[in-house]
């Protein structure tokens, strides 16, 4: 098993990234934060999922999938632009007629911007999985008396470049998400610290629980995430990955009170507003967890470790 360095590894010759690509688990594109997976690194994402679904089977959670992609008028609604306007990833397509296809051509022929012409589509890049939900659990009307428990996972998008392996831009996240009364969906949450931590403790990573906050944008994102942080509204299962100083951050449960609610006007079944609560697994950052621990040769891991994954 290779030992973790002491401190920041990813400014050294050959990082965890740079091993990562000679070894072709991960494929480099030119751009940081973007990268292909081989199909050894995606076997161990896809034995993660299942893992996941294993321990919600039994909840009678809906299934549902969305495209990496949401209704722009959603995502504005969402409010995620007024905390994380600079993550953030628009689709912006060529809307022009012949004249501005020529110029477009002409820019690409010089190397000048070409993008000039493009126009916000109607889509969005999914920030996180449970975002395109919302709005659609809100279509349906109120909450049946037991709220509603959702399993989702996206590729989703934040505009976040790193050399760590552990951020990247696009990504895949698996969720559950409660929606209910305070109650409902707080014993949620304590019900998927434990099943989260019980897992990553079987795949042999050492863990901390540790309450935490979003990057919420500017001075007044100060303040909500100090809020965010005493009100204990986010967990994080953290695991030391690029270095022991700074875990990353692979699982987290979020408790958003009734904002998503009140946003969507998503009620209970007394017409109070709604609660929710999601609980997100990194599958990526799981994946790297595992190759840091165990090593970058994944034949060579542990047998219960295996066993847990595939057995
Ligand atoms: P961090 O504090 O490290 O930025 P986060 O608080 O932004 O993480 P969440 O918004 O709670 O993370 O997202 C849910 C999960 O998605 C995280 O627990 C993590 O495992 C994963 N995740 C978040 N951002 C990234 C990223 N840039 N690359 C890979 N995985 C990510
Ligand atoms: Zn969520
Ligand atoms: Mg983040």
């Amino acid at each position: 098993m290779d030992q973790l360095p002491a401190r920041d590894p990813v400014s050294g010759p050959r990082s965890l990234l740079d091993r990562l690509f000679d070894q072709g688990l991960l494929v480099r594109t030119g751009v940081d934060g973007l990268y292909g997976r081989s199909g050894e690194f995606e076997s161990v994402v896809e034995a993660v999922d299942r893992i996941a679904t294993r321990l919600g089977a039994g909840d009678g959670a809906e299934s549902l999938r969305f495209p990496p992609g949401m209704s722009r008028p959603a995502f504005e609604r969402s409010g995620y632009l007024k905390g994380f306007p600079n993550l953030a990833g628009t689709i912006h397509c060529f809307c022009g007629n012949d004249a501005d296809h020529a110029r477009l051509l002409a820019c690409i022929e010089a190397g000048t911007d070409w993008t000039g012409g493009q126009a916000a589509s109607e889509i969005v890049l999914t920030p996180a999985a449970c975002y395109p939900l919302y709005p659609v659990a809100a279509a349906r009307g109120a909450l049946p008396e037991g709220g509603l428990l959702f399993d989702l996972q996206s590729y989703c998008f934040r505009h976040e470049p790193s050399l760590e392996p552990t951020r990247m831009q696009m990504f895949r996240m698996r969720e559950y998400v409660r929606m209910g009364s305070p109650d409902q969906v707080l014993a949620f949450r304590e019900l998927w610290l434990e099943r989260g931590t019980a897992m990553m403790r079987e795949l042999g990573l050492p863990i901390a629980v540790d309450p935490a906050n979003d990057p919420f944008f500017g001075r007044a994102g100060r303040m909500l995430a100090n809020n965010q942080r005493a009100q204990g509204l986010k967990f994080e299962l953290n695991v030391p990955v690029n270095s022991e100083d700074k875990p990353t951050a692979c699982l987290s449960f979020n408790y958003h009170q009734d904002h998503f609610g009140t946003i969507w006007d998503i009620r209970q079944a007394d017409g109070e507003v709604a609660h929710t609560a999601c609980v997100g697994f990194g599958l990526e950052r799981i994946t790297l967890a595992l190759l840091r621990h165990h090593g970058l040769d994944i034949e060579a891991w542990p047998d219960a470790v295996r066993d847990r994954l595939w057995g």
